[in-house]
């Protein structure tokens, strides 16, 4: 989960690392609010949950509270490298004498964290790798160790600092491996660090992602996950605990179970159809995540005249089929019925048996067969008109 420019900098501040004085904003008033307590020329910079926003116009400069305004007025609720802005970051205008590079990731070839530095700052790594790849360095991390201080001052005296600014970067590199490990952040990244006119080093820009995996050790991020999901049906799936990925066609597909849901829309493909998206509920389903399932796909249908049929195969081996059956009947309740729902129910025999009974006198397509159920969807999906 990628963390937004001004939540990265709360966690530099909070471990030590300098940052600009700075207030996020969410109107164009709070934006000149903020530059009159600064009191200084100020850089208006969009909060977005991508990179490069200085080359694509996310970054202005307002030399008066007035101008602050203004920009930040014109900057909300445009759309950038895909995001809405919602948030601004008014921070004070940096002097800069010089712009650096530092990063902590995790290698893949080798398994553990390593830490990159590079005198060329303000540009995307990546590409200081191709052009000038003599210009960075890098060191592999014991995490048993941490990254210790002759580490640090090694690694930066290779990129060419000497003096006072080797001194402070390398602390600021110790920091910033600490931000990784405690955050268990797959990536914190300084672009730029800065060295100021006054000689001071101060992060301008921060860049952390924490592991997905971990965030059950990071309550204060769980909830915000699903708010920063962009797709709104990707959103709602995972308010419901289910997993959805739009995809082109006219079927919406759900399924319990990842690779059931995969196969499913390999088998539909095979035979000439077009799954609408991918759905899985995850296996032991119950009533709520089937309702949440359905419910979804039913609203979608409803907004979106594209999609021309629902089909939806339970694998009842641990689901029990009065819950997969009572979501559903309880989904269609609540939302109404705007094509046709196609449901293949197949699992241990007394489970499909009772789902089948469950299930006769509702408005949906009781298949057995895997095959029939899909053609069938394909076949209404060709002819249906909406
Ligand atoms: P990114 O493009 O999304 O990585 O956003 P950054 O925060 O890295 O900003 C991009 C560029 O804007 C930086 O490399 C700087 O050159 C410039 N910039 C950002 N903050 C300041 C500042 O306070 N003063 C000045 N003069 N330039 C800044
Ligand atoms: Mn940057």
């Amino acid at each position: 989960m990628r963390l937004y420019e001004y939540e990265g900098k709360e966690i530099f501040k909070k471990c030590g690392i300098a940052v600009p004085q700075g207030i996020l904003v969410r109107t164009g008033e709070e934006a000149q609010q903020a530059a009159i307590k600064i009191d200084k020329e100020v850089v208006i910079k969009s909060q977005i949950l991508a990179g490069g926003r200085g080359k694509a116009g996310g970054i202005k400069i307002a030399k008066t509270a007035g101008d602050a305004g203004k920009i930040a007025q014109e900057m909300l609720g445009m759309e950038l490298e895909g995001y809405k802005i919602n948030g601004l970051l008014v921070e004070e205008k940096l002097d800069i004498a010089d712009e650096m590079y530092m990063g902590v990731t995790v290698d893949d070839k080798n398994g553990g964290p390593i830490a990159i530095a590079s005198v060329e700052g303000g540009v995307e790594i990546e590409e200081v790798a191709k052009r000038n790849p003599e210009k960075i360095a890098s060191s592999l991390i014991n995490p048993l160790y941490g990254m210790r201080g002759y580490e640090a001052v090694n690694l930066m005296r290779r990129i060419g600092l000497t003096g006072e600014t080797l001194i402070s970067t390398s602390r600021i590199l110790c920091r910033l491996y600490n931000v990784f490990a405690s955050y268990d952040a797959r990536i914190a990244e300084i672009n730029p660090l800065v060295v100021t006119n006054e000689g001071e080093v101060v992060a301008a820009d921060s860049r952390c992602e924490i592991d997905d995996n971990s965030l059950f050790r990071h309550p204060e991020w769980q909830d915000s996950r699903i708010q920063r999901i962009d797709d709104l049906w990707e959103r709602e799936g995972a308010k419901g605990g289910v997993s959805y990925v739009g995809l082109e066609g006219n079927i919406a597909v759900m399924a319990n179970g990842a690779g059931l849901t995969m196969s499913l829309l390999d088998m539909i493909k095979d035979e000439g159809g077009r799954p609408a998206c991918f759905l899985d509920t995850g296996g032991g389903l119950s009533k709520e995540r089937m309702k949440n399932g359905v419910g979804l796909l039913l609203r979608k249908a409803k907004s979106d005249p594209g999609i021309k049929v629902i089909l939806v195969m339970v694998r009842m081996m641990v689901s029990p089929p009065d819950a997969v059956a009572e979501g559903l009947i309880e989904a269609i309740k609540e939302i109404k019925v705007v094509i046709p729902i196609i449901v293949i129910a197949r699992g241990r025999k007394p489970y499909q048996k009772r789902a089948q009974e469950l299930l006769k006198d509702s408005e949906v397509n009781l298949y057995s067969n895997i095959g029939e159920g899909i053609r069938e969807a394909i076949r209404i999906a060709r002819e249906v008109r909406r």
